[in-house]
């Protein structure tokens, strides 16, 4: 209602997503800063509210360190708006570390892509091998659809923060069963994608594959000027050498996410077991 619009002074725009713009705000109770997405919902068909309503929901299910936290929505009827309240990520988001590594002709350290990886899959894990719950039933599984750099938020910690579930499905929800068209940037679309297929957990696995990549080498692993250059490149999967300066381990972790058929890719889990990330695991606490 109209007391949860006041309980926030606006403070700088910091983003502007596909409905709106994100906004930083300062909650009055007690000065804390998140962040504030707003959607405009004006021209949305049922449905689509409908789907906005599911998502949200899906939010407030996922609590996890590696995972934008969600805190609360409020609608603002006089001018159409959802406004989504969550944890405010000041590191800024993956794709500006990219850019800056490009420009100045720096690589990641080895490292850092391995400790990024890490948080990027125990996120992974999250959404898709949902834990029991105390109550009974666990969780439907979540599907991010948009892994890319720019949805991937840093906090003043250097801790990654896996966010913008705007595309995100559970995957058992009927009505969304057959929403196969893909929406997300088409660099990171997997072959299945590319040939009309559902979308699945091991299409994430495929998106996390090129972020990794892109990490390295600093350009996505598959470009091309045209969309159908671009889907003959994919359902090749013919990865293009990552920087002398990775070691092969690095090299074989991104190839297993990166096979054209998806049930040969590792799952989240899977992947967690590798011997560098076994040790970057060791090394969190
Ligand atoms: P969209 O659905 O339009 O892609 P995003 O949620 O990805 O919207 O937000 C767009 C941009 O706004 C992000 O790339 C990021 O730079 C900034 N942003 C979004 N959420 C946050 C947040 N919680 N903390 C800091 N920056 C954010
Ligand atoms: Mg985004």
């Amino acid at each position: 209602g109209q007391t949860a619009l006041t309980n926030f002074d606006p403070l700088e725009v910091i983003g502007s997503g596909s409905f709106g713009l994100i906004r930083k705000v300062r909650r009055k109770t007690d000065g804390k800063v998140l962040a504030r997405k707003e959607i405009d919902y004006r021209k949305m068909s049922d449905r689509e509210k409908r789907q906005l309503v599911a998502e949200v929901n899906i939010l407030r299910e996922l609590r996890h360190p590696h995972i934008v936290r969600y805190y609360e929505r409020y609608v603002d009827r006089d001018n159409c708006l959802i406004y989504i309240i969550m944890e405010y990520c000041e590191g800024g988001d993956l794709s500006s570390v990219i850019k800056r590594c490009r420009k100045e002709s720096r690589t990641i350290p080895e490292p850092v892509v391995w400790s990024l990886v890490t948080q990027l899959l125990l996120a992974l894990c999250e959404c898709h091998h949902p834990p029991p719950k105390r109550s009974g039933t666990p969780r439907a599984v979540v599907l991010h659809r948009d892994i890319k750099p720019d949805n991937v938020f840093l906090d003043a910690e250097q801790n990654i923060k896996l966010g913008d579930f705007g595309l995100s499905r559970v995957m058992d929800d009927p009505d969304t069963q057959f929403a196969r068209t893909y929406v997300g940037t088409p660099f990171y679309m997997s072959p299945e994608l590319v040939n009309e297929a559902q979308y699945n957990t091991k299409s994430d696995i495929w998106s996390l594959g090129c972020l990794v990549y892109e990490m390295c080498a600093l350009e996505p692993p598959f470009q091309a000027k045209s969309q159908s250059g671009l889907a003959a490149k994919i359902k090749l999967g013919k990865i293009p050498e990552i920087p002398k300066c990775y070691s092969n381990e690095l090299r074989n972790a991104i190839k297993s996410m990166l096979q054209v058929n998806h049930a040969k890719r590792p799952t989240a889990v899977e992947l967690l077991k590798l011997d560098r990330i076994q040790i970057c695991l060791a090394q969190r606490d």
